[in-house]
């Protein structure tokens, strides 16, 4: 009679079963696929903000670009007016005071012009920066994706196995054992089986009396007088 044998095997695979599922369930990838998401989320972020600011600052360097050419014109024009026939002392006068003032804008503006490049500049190096965290955050995270497949896959490999190794050993045991084994279960937390070793019970380390020792090894069942569990014993382990 191997029932019991095959029976306590049962047992030992659902709690490998176990705690593969709850490996499964509670992987640290899930968490690292969180966080390297998280980061590539922020990274995007700040890309598309820098374009923001990079394209208003474009745009800033257009405006500042095309006073100045309207600057410049309006000196030509002035040039020429001053120039031109015809003027008494006091229009040149006037004119050149214009002019003074024109000029004085020109270079404030130029001096403006200069100062929205650098930032353009600048703007634009940032945002190189910014694209090339954000692709290899983007790797980072396809590698953790990769990473974690492959885990995901192993593990379930191994759950497979083991679930197929616990129907073949279900097949072994008569129903009423099965029933017996299920109904200590929660009692036991999952181990309501105990081997019998050097004459201990492994569940509660109490010794068991010679006299149940002998009914052991006629595989009757026996629970241990100690804590309840049923007991097993594997004759040919009893060297270990
Ligand atoms: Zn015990």
């Amino acid at each position: 009679m191997e029932q019991l044998q095959n029976l306590y095997r049962l047992q030992q695979v659902e709690l490998k079963l176990c705690a593969w599922q709850e490996k499964l369930k509670n992987l640290p990838v899930y968490a690292a696929f969180t966080q390297a998401k998280a980061e590539v989320m922020r990274a995007k972020e700040a890309v598309e903000a820098l374009q923001e600011k990079f394209t208003t600052q474009q745009r800033q360097v257009k405006k500042l670009e095309y006073n100045l050419q309207e600057t410049e014109a309006k000196e030509q024009d002035l040039q020429k007016e001053l120039f031109g026939d015809n003027k008494t002392a006091r229009e040149v006068q006037q004119l050149e005071k214009k002019a003074k003032i024109l000029r004085q804008n020109f270079l404030q503006q130029e001096e403006e012009l200069i100062a929205s490049l650098e930032v353009t500049e600048a703007l634009a190096e940032a945002l190189t920066q910014a694209r090339q965290n954000y692709q290899k955050l983007r790797k980072d995270l396809q590698a953790v994706q990769q990473q974690g497949k492959r885990e995901i896959r192993q593990i379930k490999a191994k759950i497979k196995e083991l679930q197929a190794e616990k129907l073949r050993l279900e097949a072994l045991i008569p129903q009423e054992l099965k029933t017996e084994y299920q109904r200590l279960r929660s009692h036991f937390q999952g181990k309501p089986l105990a081997e019998v070793k050097n004459g201990i019970c492994s569940g509660c380390y109490v010794a068991i009396p010679l006299s149940i020792n002998s009914r052991l090894l006629a595989q009757k069942m026996i629970y241990c007088e100690n804590c309840g569990r049923l007991l097993v014993f594997f004759p040919e382990k009893e060297d270990d």
